[in-house]
């Protein structure tokens, strides 16, 4: 598995795929999924120059965060979030995908330490019944972005979906098209999201079609995970 290697193959697919289905050059960011991956993979992905990590879980992620804390790095929490994690998470990452309860988003706000920037997240959709009881029915997002709007340590950045496995490229756009619907209505009643993190290594040039602005890929990237 060379990392470095895939890195420069999947960015290239990504200006391929911009370019094929009408997107901006460069609007489509490489988040790349490193949990359960050794610090050595992401160093490899770092010298090949890789900024953005995502992490799903607390503990592994702060380890890593820490241990190359001299870096100018952008952490990603994107796994499901714990009540009792969110002080961690909200000092040590930059991002947070996974916001789906307003209890957990005033915890994330009130933990966030006033020398940083506010955290930026998203919040987290449940748009084709997936397996996990994580994510927001979509007619619920408007009210809850309503409902953290006062949370000034948090910064919405968007929309974050994960949705059912799906084997066709028609049948995987369907779920990021409806989330893409969602985004624009939002913006049309004034609000500033500029962020859909949509996609992973099986569906991603399903979410370039649809508008992702962060594919997060693990497997492509630094091989299949030990179950
Ligand atoms: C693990 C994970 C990914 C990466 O998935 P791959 O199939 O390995 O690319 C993306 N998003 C979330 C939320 C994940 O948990």
């Amino acid at each position: 598995m060379n990392i470095a290697e895939n890195l420069t193959r999947i960015r290239s697919e990504i200006r391929t795929l911009e370019a094929r289905y009408g997107r901006k050059q460069n609007s489509v960011e490489l988040l790349a999924v490193s949990k359960t991956k050794p610090i050595s993979a992401i160093e490899a992905a770092i010298a090949a120059g890789q900024r953005h990590f995502g992490e799903n879980y607390c503990q592994e992620g702060v380890e890593k965060i820490t241990s190359l804390a001299n870096l100018e790095l952008i952490w990603h929490f994107i796994g499901p979030i714990q009540s009792n994690k969110t002080s961690l998470i909200a000092e040590h990452f930059d991002w947070v995908h996974t916001v789906d309860r307003t209890k957990i988003a005033r915890r994330l706000n009130d933990a966030r330490p006033d020398s940083k920037a506010p955290l930026n997240i998203c919040v987290q959709i449940n748009i084709s019944g997936e397996n996990s009881k994580s994510g927001l029915h979509i007619k619920q997002v408007p009210e809850f972005i309503e409902a953290i709007s006062d949370f000034d340590r948090l910064k919405v950045r968007g929309l974050m979906a994960l949705p059912a496995p799906a084997k066709e490229l028609q049948a995987q756009r369907q779920p990021f098209k409806e989330i893409y619907q969602s985004f624009e209505q939002l913006n049309n009643a004034d609000l500033k999201l500029d962020t859909l993190s949509l996609g992973t290594t099986q569906d991603r040039e399903a979410a370039i079609a649809e508008g992702s602005t962060i594919l997060r890929i693990g497997t492509a990237l630094f091989g299949e995970r030990d179950a």
